[in-house]
């Protein structure tokens, strides 16, 4: 017997309705990427552009199914095309500016982007690469006529004019709510990129359960800055979970560097914020150096890449903002877990508290895991023993766009590549990626734990521990130290300071300091490139 309740599909743009109705006035503050400058609008102007967005597109031809890429920073013109896009049942692709041009070409080539929306920024590089995107049929960008450069890019209009030709009387599309809504790729190691294809029904309900307490805490009274890019998962729910919960919006555009960010935490009284662990290095950078405070944040959300005990410590101790540790991936929407504290660990303090910390944390509903060993078997969850983590959900990818393989084990569970182990109470932590282990004479070293110890160290600025090439024992690690300004630790003081922190044998052979460490376009540290750098390395 089926329930007798309405049919009421999970669609986006009933999000953004909602705001517009409930918390019409709230504001969407942006940095003007044009100069840097404030804008102001409302939820309610928000929905009447993306309306318009609507509109506009479907006399620009798109249609249901088709694939509009943006390459934006994170403002209000961004998200508007992001409910203007999915509210006719096109699929906004997001593609990350930070990849290398030929990836670019990539994946918009194989997502067949028929429409780009850019940001000034990145109006060269694609000026250099349009030739080898034939099927786009019109560049859309992100300014005014004002600031409207010349350009060579095929039919190539601003924004504002081309929004200016439509009005916001529209309906949205009536969708089914499996239909599909984002789509992005994740860096594929090999064979190409991988499409993860997001559905209006998968981001709803993945921004419904983040938004509880236990995960990003939203209220109506928050302010909200989501530095984590809409074009890194869907901002990790935030340009949904936001307009949802009404919280104001703070969008900050192209200046991503520690002085702009505090400027704005502390100008518009940001009670909220989220991104990966090397923003936070700038900002706190800039805050040991100019005395700064952070007198409104209350919550910061670190996650993408294991976030090092030594910035929680400083966040919470120093700066009295709690830090909630995530983790996920891009297949995941992307948020798998939190590390909140559930009753049993409520009373934690001190030492103990900053030990549990570091783990990745609890899956919220709609998210389930399984530690299994190579074979598939399930594994204890003892918090000792690691294997690989699985996960199910109603927001994990089934599938990768148009690519014809199985992802999923027996039982419908996602292999996410990370080690990991699971304690009693359901906290996992991340060990290493499974590529990123060391195997030194047939047992693991986490590369994490490691650069989480050496980070601590107070001449410290960026720390990465890779596995290179022993004759006896496999692998060994090497730890490679970008030092604070104007510091120089030496090898034996580094070590000394890990020594009794970690198993004896799970101390690097040796240390090298360098000026700067790769990143990854979603900013993390980029291993390959650092075994390659050391690839022929001779330990000591
Ligand atoms: P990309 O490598 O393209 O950035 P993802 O953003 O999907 O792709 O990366 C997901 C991976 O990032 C996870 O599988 C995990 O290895 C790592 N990761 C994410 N968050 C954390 C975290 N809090 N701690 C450790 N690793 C993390």
């Amino acid at each position: 017997m089926l329930g007798l309740m309405q049919d009421w599909p999970l669609l986006l743009h009933r999000i953004i309705d909602h705001a517009a109705i409930q918390h019409g006035t709230r504001e969407v503050v942006t940095r003007a990427v044009e100069d840097g400058t404030l804008r102001r609008r409302s939820y309610r102007e928000i929905r009447s552009r993306a309306l318009g967005v609507a509109k506009r597109l479907e006399r620009e031809g798109i249609r249901q199914g088709d694939r509009v890429a943006t390459l934006a920073w994170n403002s209000d013109r961004h998200l508007e095309l992001w409910y203007g896009i999915s509210g006719i049942g096109a699929i906004t692709h997001t593609i990350n500016p930070r990849l290398f041009p030929d990836q670019i070409a990539w994946i918009a080539n194989h997502a067949e982007d028929r429409l780009v929306f850019l940001d000034l920024t990145f109006v060269p590089m694609i000026e250099a690469l349009q030739e080898k995107l034939p099927g786009v049929a019109r560049y859309v960008v992100l300014t005014d006529a004002a600031h409207m450069p010349q350009t060579s890019l095929r039919r190539a209009v601003a924004y504002e004019e081309w929004l200016a030709e439509a009005d916001d009387d529209f309906a949205w599309a009536a969708l089914d709510e499996n239909t599909a809504a984002g789509l992005c790729y994740t860096s594929g190691t090999t064979g190409g990129p991988k499409g993860v294809l997001y559905s209006h029904r998968s981001n709803v309900l993945h921004a419904l359960a983040l938004a509880a307490p236990d995960y990003m805490n939203l209220s109506s009274r928050d302010t909200v800055m989501p530095v984590v890019p809409l074009f890194h998962a869907n901002s990790w729910s935030l340009a949904y979970s936001t307009p949802m919960t009404g919280a104001k919006l703070v969008m900050p555009g192209a200046r991503l560097d520690g002085a702009s960010l505090h400027d704005l935490l502390e100008g518009e009284g940001v009670t909220m914020t989220a991104a990966v662990p090397t923003v936070w290095l700038g900002l706190l950078q800039h805050l040991e150096a100019t005395g700064g405070r952070l007198s409104t944040l209350q919550r910061v959300v670190i996650g993408g890449s294991a976030c090092p005990r030594a910035m929680t410590e400083t966040f919470e101790r120093k700066y009295g903002v709690t830090v909630a540790h995530a983790w996920g991936m891009t297949e995941m929407s992307p948020l798998g877990s939190f590390c909140s504290m559930k009753p049993v660990y409520e009373r934690l303090s001190g030492d103990a508290l900053y030990d549990l910390k570091v783990k990745q944390g609890h899956p919220p509903f709609t998210v389930e895991f399984r530690l299994t060993d190579d074979e598939g078997r399930d594994l204890p969850w003892d918090g000792r023993t690691f294997g690989r983590l699985k996960v199910r959900g109603p927001a994990v990818a089934g599938a990768y766009y148009r690519r014809d393989e199985n992802i999923l084990d027996d039982r419908g569970f996602f292999d996410t590549g990370d080690v990991a182990t699971i304690d009693p109470a359901g906290y996992m932590q991340v060990t290493d990626r499974s590529k990123d282990v060391i195997k030194s004479g047939g047992e693991w070293i986490s590369s994490i734990d490691l650069e989480n110890l050496a980070i601590g160290h107070p001449d410290v600025a960026e720390a990465a521990v890779i596995g290179v090439a022993h004759p006896k024992w496999d692998e060994r690690p090497l730890l490679v130290i970008v030092p604070k300004e104007g510091r120089a630790p030496g090898k034996d003081e580094l070590l000394a300071f890990m020594t009794g922190k970690i198993a004896k044998w799970w101390l690097p052979d040796d240390v090298v300091l360098v000026e700067a460490i790769p990143h990854t376009a979603t900013g993390k540290i980029q291993k390959t490139a650092l075994r390659e750098m050391f690839k022929d390395y001779r330990l000591p």
